[in-house]
């Protein structure tokens, strides 16, 4: 079977990390079994929908490398077809035009409610051998409702839940076309899937009240459903649906907080599967490894402590080339000039080991940008007192003949410390005020190193002047 998959998201408005893990899944399932990923836009609720929520999905997908086959397939502009499976169905009495008006359906519904029965429609225009219906009103524009089985059950093998079965007693008949022709939702759902041949749908499993109204008409059409797999939901932090209102990110606000595409998708792919006890991996390895099998069953929720370990890590571990022309926008961002001074991939080199986010690297990088000080009298004294200024001299003087490495760097301290019998906080934090003024910086052999030769020792004999 060449398995075809897709992500069907509705946009309105904020795509938060529970909705991309729904593209994340059907994409890596597909790419795992080299078949088709298919990006459709449900966008017929025209209200609710807008062109910049498709703009975030795509660019939130693209960020984490989700690459489509197919699409994006807009809804709206499907409409001709879906109209054309309509007048077919109505043709082979799979379909029928319903008359009743909306006040008669309110009606019937308060008298279901009083006698305690489950609301649904009655199937009043429900054409039957034998049986005579109503005298068409006049000036009444009918709905088309899908001629539901009366009997028996429909049932699928959910890849996440297992076997769900619904009597056909419990469904009424769908409307799949208002007054004014305009099909509805659960009906394209399943003209595309069955036009594009989607083997397999991954979904939220706010969608398995739909799924037995689906089966019923795609096998009316004579269609095979797909294998559905419904993705239990992601709670926020505290156990409640992930929402804007409730304080959920958007992908662009992980993005523009500085966390790499690499950290969220590993953060993604364990937020609702697993694979053994792996939790870090790359995006190759998720692919290799993705199956409907190791989908989690119960609710996953959301922990920004892992995320921000995640993304840690992947910082730690990026290239310091690749990773210094991410963080250039954020300290561009922060009024820093990369391009003058000390060589922004050393400055990003020294500073990831500590940092959780690009920001953090971007905040820390400032530092090194910034004029060199200027030290009011009384500061400079309480931070380097008199009994180190030998020592900080003899240092100055050792450090213009000095070669300039970590390790050179680091021996002339040791030796330094060693004539004074000094501990490396009492003569490094004098140094650190003195190219700073702040005693907060990374190993001062390293900052030394990065500020370059030059710079720190003009910065140091200012301080003895
Ligand atoms: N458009 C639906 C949503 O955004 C998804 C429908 C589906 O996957 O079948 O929730």
């Amino acid at each position: 079977m060449h398995i075809r998959t897709r992500f069907a998201p509705s946009p309105t408005g904020f795509i938060h990390l529970g909705n991309l893990r729904s593209a994340l899944y059907p994409w890596a399932f597909a790419r795992h079994n080299k078949g088709d990923f298919i990006l459709r836009i449900e966008d017929t609720d025209q209200e609710r929908s807008s062109l910049e929520a498709v703009e975030v999905i795509l660019e939130g997908m693209a960020w984490l490398g989700m690459d489509v086959d197919e699409g994006p397939i807009y809804q709206m502009q499907r409409i001709d077809r879906y109209r054309q499976v309509i007048e077919q169905m109505l043709e082979k009495g799979l379909a029928y035009p319903c008359y009743m008006a909306e006040e008669e359906l309110n009606a019937l519904r308060d008298r279901q409610m009083v006698n305690k029965e489950k609301p649904r429609y009655n199937g009043l225009w429900r054409p039957e051998a034998g049986k005579i219906l109503p005298n068409i009103p006049e000036g009444v524009s009918p709905v088309i409702r899908f001629k539901n089985p009366l009997t028996g059950t429909v049932s699928w093998n959910d890849a996440v839940k297992g076997v769900i079965e619904i009597s056909n007693e419990e469904l009424d008949d769908l409307v799949i076309a208002r007054t004014d022709g305009t099909p509805t939702y659960n009906f394209c759902v399943v003209i595309d899937d069955l036009d594009m041949k989607i083997t397999h749908v991954i979904r939220g499993d706010d969608h398995v009240n739909n799924t037995p109204r689906q089966i019923n008409i795609m096998k009316a059409l004579e269609g095979i459903p797909p294998i559905y797999a419904h993705l239990p939901t992601v709670l926020n932090e505290a156990g409640e649906k992930m929402s804007k209102r409730n304080g959920a990110m958007s992908v662009r606000d992980y993005q523009k907080a500085g966390f790499l595409p690499e950290a969220i998708l590993n953060y993604l792919a364990r937020l609702g599967w697993s694979h053994g006890d792996a939790e870090i991996f790359t995006c190759q390895q998720f692919v290799d490894w993705f199956d409907l099998e190791h989908l989690g069953r119960s609710p996953a929720q959301h922990n920004q402590e892992k995320l921000i370990w995640l993304n840690h890590h992947y910082i730690q571990n990026a290239d310091p080339k690749k990773l210094a022309e991410l963080v250039r926008p954020f300290a561009e961002e922060l009024g820093i000039d990369t391009r003058s001074g000390p060589d922004f991939v050393e400055v990003t080199a020294l500073l990831k080991d500590r940092a959780n986010t690009l920001i953090e690297i971007a905040e820390a990088a400032k530092l090194f940008y910034l004029p060199a000080p200027e030290h009011s009298p009384e500061l400079l004294h309480a931070n380097i007192p008199e009994s180190i200024r030998p020592a900080l001299k003899d240092l100055v003087d050792a450090l213009s003949s000095c070669e300039a490495s970590k390790h050179a760097y680091g021996a002339l301290f040791k030796q330094i410390l060693a004539k004074y019998q000094l501990k490396m906080p009492a003569l490094a934090m004098p140094v650190r005020y003195a190219l700073f003024a702040t005693t907060q910086t990374p190993g001062i052999d390293s900052v030394l190193l990065v500020l370059g030769k030059d710079e720190s020792l003009s910065r140091l004999s200012k301080v003895l002047a």
